[in-house]
């Protein structure tokens, strides 16, 4: 018999106390799973609870009070909520099946119809399923050599943080960093060395960067940093940071080798340093350039250009 810590946690959201009553008797019959169920009463409490993290799954009431599931199931989502989610609805119809659906969640069951094998099996179907979405997700998002964020997120969230920016009046940064002289430990190192480079750099440089930004991999030797609400200060600031980073120790490339590399960096300001007319991208690119040109291991701003 599994400990009550090896359960897997679920959560219903659910106005009405006898449905939890009644998805409890479900959960005592069910046969072979170890759930252990968690009540939320009000959209309030379900969405902190939600965000809270730790669940496996979540059982959602259609109709909840006056802000419906659906309203919930999209704040959830918005806000990052990763757990899969089954709709509980009062009646059938094809109406309820697609907006659930659409919305995001993985299955949904009619409150009249459910029993404690129909309950047993959507629950293992979605945790299932979730676990499939969740490795494509990370196929789609993630540089496979680094596990960084890949370019097409790079570019997802740069545009999300641009559209905050212009909205909330605040900056918002890039910097692109980029190895010096790479190209040379792959000759005289072979590639796997080089691989090992890059991961090691990917770590240095997530491990030291605000809790807010987003390190990414976006080409071979090339990283881009978002930094939300950075103005041109903060930002050259940790670049300069990260580029100290390198530097100050040499990279260990796999057995006893460690290699003294440095790193170049091009800085730009959203909305600031576009109003030249280069967008946020070209504009790091352009500092980037200008940091190689100017003799490598180094930052350059572009609005000092
Ligand atoms: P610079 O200082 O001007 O940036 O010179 P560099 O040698 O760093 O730049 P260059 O663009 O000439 O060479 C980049 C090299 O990166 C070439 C390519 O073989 C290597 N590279 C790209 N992706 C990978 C990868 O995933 N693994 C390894 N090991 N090497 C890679
Ligand atoms: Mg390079
Ligand atoms: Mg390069």
């Amino acid at each position: 018999m599994a400990g009550a810590t090896d359960n897997k946690r679920i959560l219903l959201i659910d106005d009405d106390r006898l449905q939890f009553r009644l998805t409890q008797q479900h959960f005592k019959a069910f046969r072979s799973a170890t759930y252990e169920l968690e009540w939320a009463a009000t959209y309030e409490e379900g969405i902190e609870k939600l965000m809270g993290g730790g669940y496996a799954a979540c059982l959602l009431d259609y109709q909840l009070g006056p802000r419906d599931g659906l309203a919930l199931i999209r704040e959830a989502i918005a806000r990052g909520c990763r757990v899969p989610i089954i709709f509980l609805t009062a009646e059938s119809g094809e109406n309820v099946d697609i907006a659930a659906m659409n919305s995001g969640a993985l299955d949904y069951l009619v409150k009249g119809e459910i029993s404690s094998r129909t309950l047993e099996r959507s629950l293992r179907y979605a945790l299932k399923l979730g676990e499939t979405l969740e490795a494509l997700r990370q196929l789609a998002t993630r540089d496979q050599l680094t596990g960084l964020l890949n370019r097409r997120e790079f570019e997802r969230i740069l545009r999300e943080e641009k559209e905050r920016s212009l909205r909330f009046n605040q900056p918002c940064a890039v910097i692109l960093a980029d190895l010096d002289h790479f190209k040379s430990v792959n000759d005289r190192h072979g590639h796997p060395a080089g691989d090992e480079v890059l991961r090691q750099v990917a770590r240095r440089l997530e491990g030291s960067v605000r809790s807010v930004d987003r390190v990414t991999r976006i080409g071979g030797e090339e990283f881009a940093i978002v930094m939300p609400q950075a103005d041109g200060a903060v930002a050259v600031d940790s670049a300069n940071r990260l580029c100290k980073l390198i530097r100050a120790e040499p990279v260990p490339a796999g057995g006893d080798l460690l290699l003294p590399l440095t790193l170049s960096l091009g800085v730009a300001v959203f909305p600031a340093d576009t109003a030249k007319g280069d967008d946020i991208v070209t504009a790091a690119d352009k500092a980037l350039y200008a940091a190689k040109s100017g003799g490598r291991n180094r930052v350059v701003r572009y609005g000092d250009l």
